[in-house]
């Protein structure tokens, strides 16, 4: 199948490797979309011709339509622009890079629409995940796993139907730029030394949720909602060398592994040519000259993030949307140096603690959580 895409968050880190592999592959491109990044959009349209462009930011965006003015792309704004570009007529598939929980809403507009969703924006399944999930199971559409942890257990699943042969899976996480650090040394990490990820260059955001274990607890819940397994069935281990993506363990003992050299370009090529694989860009692993692989426990100790994420998912309803939103606050506050690492998690604390628990909550039930749940980091400081 050639799909034909919308893109959204098309400059981020995961966007901008999203039109490399599409480049590559020969596919088109229906909209592409961005926040307020005016002149590498304007590169991109040049370059991909798209029906559509939007910036959510209304100033950037009018910048924009004067940029492309000797161009047929229609230029759009707004939560509006999102949204149609989610649900262009003429587009059967979505990749959903946009960073947090402002991927939600544009990501079931496309499931209803009935568009296929190549899914990098974890935090839409954090915060919505049996919306999300029910939404696509009634609308027939694929959710495709961009992630490379979740991407490695899709293909290792591949062929397979009941999901009680899978004993677990268990998600590898690089640890990030401080493991193996003490408390008295975390205390005092800045932005800066967060931002020197070991082995993936990545948005921000999601490099301050990888030196917290944020990321891998946000992984933990999306696992469980992608795969339909419980929490007790998803395990983590540390594995520095971000070689083995990721492992599903069936009940014979098989373990069944993806390994690959550490380039997203690779799960993002396996989303758009699925169940087909096809050459690409991504750089090959040589085995022959990879580090020796290791495996260690995390430490729940120094690193509380990871078990937040459990909890939240083991207490359902809106709390893993307060979670996500007072982390969203907390990592943009300690980007800008205002808090310190331990706030992070202290203020997702408590953001979970004032939460409702609520049954079965509807998308505004939702939104309302994430939204409190910045309110209370944001009070906290
Ligand atoms: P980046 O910060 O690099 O890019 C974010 C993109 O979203 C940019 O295009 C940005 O536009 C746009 N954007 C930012 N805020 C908004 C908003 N409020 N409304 C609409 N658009 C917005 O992020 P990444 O590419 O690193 O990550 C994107 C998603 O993919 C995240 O959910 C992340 O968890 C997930 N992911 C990322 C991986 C990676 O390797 N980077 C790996 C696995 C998952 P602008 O440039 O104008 O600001
Ligand atoms: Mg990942």
């Amino acid at each position: 199948m050639k799909r034909r895409l919308s893109i959204l968050g098309s400059t981020g880190s995961i966007g901008r490797q999203s039109l490399e592999v599409i480049a590559a592959l020969g596919l088109s491109v229906g909209a592409l979309t961005a926040h307020n990044s005016v002149a590498l959009l304007e590169e991109q349209a040049r370059a991909f011709r798209p029906e559509l462009v939007v910036l959510t930011d209304e100033r950037a965006a009018r910048d924009l339509a004067v940029r492309l003015g000797d161009t047929p792309v229609r230029v759009a704004s707004g939560r509006e622009g999102l949204l149609e570009a989610a649900t262009l007529e003429e587009v059967d598939t979505v990749l959903t890079a946009v960073v947090g929980s402002a991927g939600l809403e544009p990501t079931l507009a496309a499931i209803r629409a009935g568009k296929d969703i190549a899914l990098a924006n974890k935090e839409t399944l954090v915060c919505a995940g049996a919306l999300v999930t029910r939404a696509a199971r009634e609308r027939g559409v694929d959710l495709l796993p961009v992630d490379s942890e979740h991407s490695a257990i899709f293909q290792c699943l591949q062929g397979r139907t009941g999901r009680e042969e899978v004993a677990r899976v268990i998600l590898t996480a690089s640890g990030g730029p401080f493991y193996g650090m003490e408390r008295k040394a975390l205390e005092r990490v800045t932005a800066q030394d967060a931002l020197k990820h070991p082995n993936w260059s990545m948005g921000a955001k999601i490099t301050v949720d990888s030196a917290t274990m944020m990321n891998k607890g946000f992984e933990v819940i999306e696992a469980m909602w992608l795969y339909g397994l419980p929490l007790e069935r998803i395990d983590v281990v540390i594995h520095r060398e971000s070689v083995v993506h990721s492992l599903v363990e069936f009940r014979d003992g098989a373990v069944l592994a993806q390994l690959g050299a550490p380039d997203m370009r690779l799960p993002i090529q396996y989303a758009l040519t699925w169940p087909e694989r096809a050459p690409g860009p991504a750089k090959k692993l040589d085995l022959l000259s990879c580090p020796d692989l290791t495996f260690l426990p995390p430490d729940g100790e120094n690193f509380p993030c990871l078990g937040l994420a459990r909890e939240a998912a083991r207490r359902g309803g809106v709390i893993p949307a307060a979670l996500n939103g007072a982390n969203e606050a907390a990592v943009a506050l300690f980007l800008e140096g205002r808090i310190g690492f331990y706030d992070i998690p202290r203020l997702c604390r408590a953001a979970m603690a004032a939460a409702p628990d609520l049954g079965e909550p509807a998308l505004a039930d939702i939104l309302a959580a994430d939204a409190q749940g910045r309110a209370v980091a944001l009070s906290a400081i």
